[in-house]
C-alpha cells in the first residue's frame, strides 16, 4: 500500500505523488513474455490515447519529449490507474516513424527484468488524426543513472541517498544482466552509458534507449553505415577503425559505464576532446584512469573491459560471476 499513496492538487484532479512506484508484485517483464511476438498493430498493445492524463514532463529525448501520464484504463495486465512514461515522437518524417516504430518493436522483443518494459503503444490513429505516435513505458521513478549520479555525488545539495560501494556493484550486476540477455538475444546495444539507464524501486537498474541497439550479423558484427552520430567518449577505439559493432565493444562501453558510475556522471575522457580521441583510439593509447575510491572489483573489470584488443575483453557472464564472488 505504501507504493501508491496518492496526492490530490488543488483542482481536484488525482496526481501521483514524486518517486511513487509500480508495486514490486507487478512483474512487466513476465507478464510481457507471454503476450502476442506479433506487430505492434495488434489491438493487444495499442492503447487508448484518450485514457493517458498527463501529469508533467520527465525529460527530452532524440525523438521528443517524455512525459509522465496516468494510464486510467488497465494497462499491460495491471487493473488499476498506473504512472507510465510516454515518449512522444514530434516529427512526422516517414523515416524518424519507422525508426521509432523499431525502437518500440525491439523494446517488446526484450522482456527482461533489467530492461524497462514496453507497456503498450499509441500508433494505429496516427494518420487519421495527425496524433503523435506514442511509446508506453514502465515508469521509472528515479529518472536516468546519470542524472541520479550527479545528483548524489558526495557534498551536492540535492543529494537524497549516500551511496557506496555495494550501491555501485549493484548498478554495475543490474546492467550486466541486462546486457548478457541482450547479447544472448543477438543484438548490441551500441549505447551503453549511464544516460541510457533509468534507476527504479529499491534502486534497481533498468536499461533503457534503444535507439542505435542492431541485430548482429553471422559473423556477430553490425556495421555502421549510416554515418550516425556516435557516442565517442563510451566507444571501443577499433570501431574507429573497422565500424563494426561487437559484443566486445559492448563491453568496452560497459567499462566505460563503470567508470561513470564511480565519477559519479563526470565526463569520461576528461581533458580530451573528439579529434585527441579518434586519434587515441586509432594509436590503441586510449586509457580510462580507475577513479579514486574506486571499488577493487569494479577497478578491475574497468580495466579489463577496456583492453585494446576486443578478444581479451570478459563476456557479460564472466563479468556477472566477478561481480557475484569479489570479497566485501
Ligand atoms: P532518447 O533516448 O529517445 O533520446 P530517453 O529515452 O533518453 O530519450 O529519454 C529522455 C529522458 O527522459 C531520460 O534521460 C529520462 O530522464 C527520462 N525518461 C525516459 N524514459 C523514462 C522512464 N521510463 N521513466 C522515467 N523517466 C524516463
Amino acid at each position: 500500500p505504501n507504493s501508491f499513496t496518492r496526492q490530490h492538487s488543488g483542482c481536484g484532479r488525482v496526481l501521483w505523488e514524486e518517486g511513487t512506484v509500480v508495486p514490486p508484485e507487478h512483474n512487466f517483464s513476465a507478464f510481457n513474455r507471454g503476450r502476442s511476438k506479433s506487430t505492434l498493430r495488434t489491438s493487444e498493445w495499442q492503447y487508448p490515447r484518450s485514457q493517458l492524463i498527463y501529469m508533467r514532463e520527465l525529460g527530452e529525448g532524440q525523438f521528443g519529449k517524455v512525459l509522465l501520464m496516468k494510464a486510467q484504463r488497465g494497462i499491460a495486465g495491471f487493473k488499476r490507474d498506473l504512472p507510465v512514461a510516454v515518449k512522444t515522437l514530434t516529427s512526422r518524417d516517414p523515416q524518424k516513424v519507422a525508426k521509432f516504430m523499431e525502437e518500440a518493436e525491439l523494446m517488446k522483443k526484450f522482456s527482461h527484468p533489467n530492461i524497462v518494459s514496453l507497456l503498450g503503444v499509441s500508433t494505429d490513429d496516427v494518420l487519421d488524426d495527425d496524433n503523435a505516435p506514442l511509446m508506453i513505458l514502465e515508469y521509472m521513478p528515479y529518472g536516468d543513472l546519470h542524472a541520479f549520479l550527479e545528483n548524489n555525488r558526495p557534498g551536492s545539495e540535492t543529494l537524497s541517498v549516500s551511496l557506496g560501494d555495494a550501491h555501485f556493484v549493484s548498478f554495475a550486476t543490474d546492467v550486466a544482466e541486462a546486457l548478457k540477455f541482450i547479447g544472448e538475444e543477438r543484438f548490441v546495444h551500441r549505447d551503453i552509458a549511464a544516460r541510457n539507464c533509468l534507476v527504479g524501486a529499491g534502486l534497481r537498474i533498468k536499461m533503457a534507449d534503444f535507439g542505435l541497439a542492431q541485430r548482429l550479423n553471422q559473423n556477430n558484427y553490425y556495421l555502421d553505415g549510416e554515418g550516425g552520430v556516435l557516442p565517442i567518449r563510451t566507444m571501443a577505439p577499433e570501431i574507429f577503425l573497422t565500424g563494426q559493432f561487437t559484443i566486445s565493444s559492448d563491453v568496452w562501453s560497459y567499462g566505460v559505464l563503470l567508470w561513470e558510475m564511480v565519477s559519479y556522471g563526470a565526463l569520461p575522457l576528461p581533458g580530451m576532446t573528439s579529434r585527441d580521441i579518434a586519434e587515441a583510439a586509432q594509436t590503441r593509447t586510449l586509457h580510462h584512469t580507475t577513479p579514486p575510491d574506486c571499488p577493487p572489483v569494479l577497478g578491475s573489470l574497468m580495466a579489463q573491459c577496456t583492453n585494446h584488443y576486443p578478444n581479451l575483453r570478459p563476456l557479460f557472464t564472466d563479468i556477472l560471476t566477478q561481480l557475484t564472488q569479489h570479497d566485501p
